[in-house]
């Protein structure tokens, strides 16, 4: 049996250097963002009020329902899990979908700045039916992006339209390789299925000769250890990325699977100076985190049209949060007393 590494949190090195030389020879990445990542940077480790004049990550929720109902993200109606225990709405996470035009429009205002727009949260993108739409606009406005999908929604023809339109990352969530190990943590979705169709986004990839980078996210328990020979093997035959990290044992595997960590990290986060998240009804929030913790006040409640994006990401809200973190670390909010995120990534 093969023991694989599996950290709560993936730091993704290898995949962010990819992903760097692709935004380079793309064009996508230019001096003014990395400036703008030095200047996000600086202010973290300064702790400054203010940061740079734009996140460099814009992470949105375009749609946060999901296909595949998975035992550590939702219940059997597809209640999505609240992380607020003391929440006075529990088990209340309202579900919906951004407009394209507002997802276009706040990336319009930071393009010249972002390195990257990450378009899901906790949703499943491939049922958002602007996807495409969404992501040839961040193309043409030279802004990288990034879905992370289960993979069941795959037709020829959306993976043809995301990966014409200039989609420079696709993660594709494993946890099994066969029907029996994959549906303890997926309830609906069929294995073979998948495979089919992660084989057929890897040959259209080929045959379009586009740079995007797909990487299958293998989320390790103890129950799929042994088939993580498989996945290599699958992997290695068709060219794309592998990464593993720690399942969540929730949803019924509490006594079976090692829990992940809760302690309080004392580390302060890079989140509130380095990128934005905006909730599918335009809820600017503090990270991706809080789409999944109900009563979190946001920043402000976008609308399309208001073309004050980078007024927000420096507004009085969003200082008063940095202060908090700065001054009192991750204990002074509940949301960030429980948070094991460190570094900036996606959600998952
Ligand atoms: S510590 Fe966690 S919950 Fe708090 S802002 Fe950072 S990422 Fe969000």
């Amino acid at each position: 049996m093969e023991s694989a590494p599996a950290p709560a949190r993936n730091s993704y090195r290898r995949l962010k250097a990819r992903l760097f030389l692709t935004g380079m020879l793309s064009g996508k990445i230019t001096f003014r963002k990395l400036w703008n990542v030095v200047l996000c940077t600086s202010a973290y480790l300064l702790k400054t009020r203010r940061s740079a004049g734009s996140p460099f990550i814009l992470s949105l929720e375009l749609w946060n329902e999901c296909n595949a109902g998975c035992l550590f993200c939702r219940d059997k109606k597809g209640n999505i899990y609240n992380i607020n225990p003391d929440s006075t709405t529990f088990g209340s996470i309202s579900k919906g979908k951004m407009p394209a035009e507002m997802a276009m429009d706040i990336i319009d205002q930071v393009s010249k700045d972002v390195l990257i727009a990450v378009l899901y949260t906790n949703g499943e993108p491939l049922l958002y039916k602007d996807l495409g739409k969404v992501i040839r606009f961040a193309t043409q406005r030279k802004v990288m992006t990034m879905i992370s999908t289960n993979g069941l929604l795959f037709t020829e023809q959306n993976a043809r339209e995301i990966l014409e339109a200039g989609l420079d990352f696709i993660k594709i969530q494993l946890g099994g390789f066969t029907q029996d190990i994959y549906s303890i943590q997926i309830r609906y979705g069929e294995v073979e299925k998948l495979k089919e169709n992660i084989r057929m986004v890897a040959r259209i990839k080929k045959e379009l000769n586009k740079s995007t980078l797909i990487m299958i996210d293998w989320i390790t328990y103890n129950y799929n250890r042994h088939q993580i020979p498989l996945i290599r093997q699958f992997c290695q035959e068709l060219g794309v990325m592998l990464s593993f990290r720690q399942g969540n044992a929730r949803g019924g595997l509490e006594d079976k699977e090692t829990p992940l960590p809760t302690q309080t990290l004392p580390i302060s986060c890079d989140w509130l100076w380095k990128a934005m998240q905006v909730n599918f009804n335009g809820d600017m929030l503090q990270c991706c985190e809080g789409v999944i913790w109900s009563d979190l006040k946001p920043y402000t409640t976008y609308k399309t049209g208001d073309k004050n994006v980078r007024a927000i990401w420096n507004g009085p809200a969003a200082i008063a949060t940095r202060e908090l973190m700065a001054t009192k670390g991750r204990k002074s909010m509940p949301i960030c007393s429980q948070c094991q995120r460190s570094g900036v990534a996606f959600k998952w």
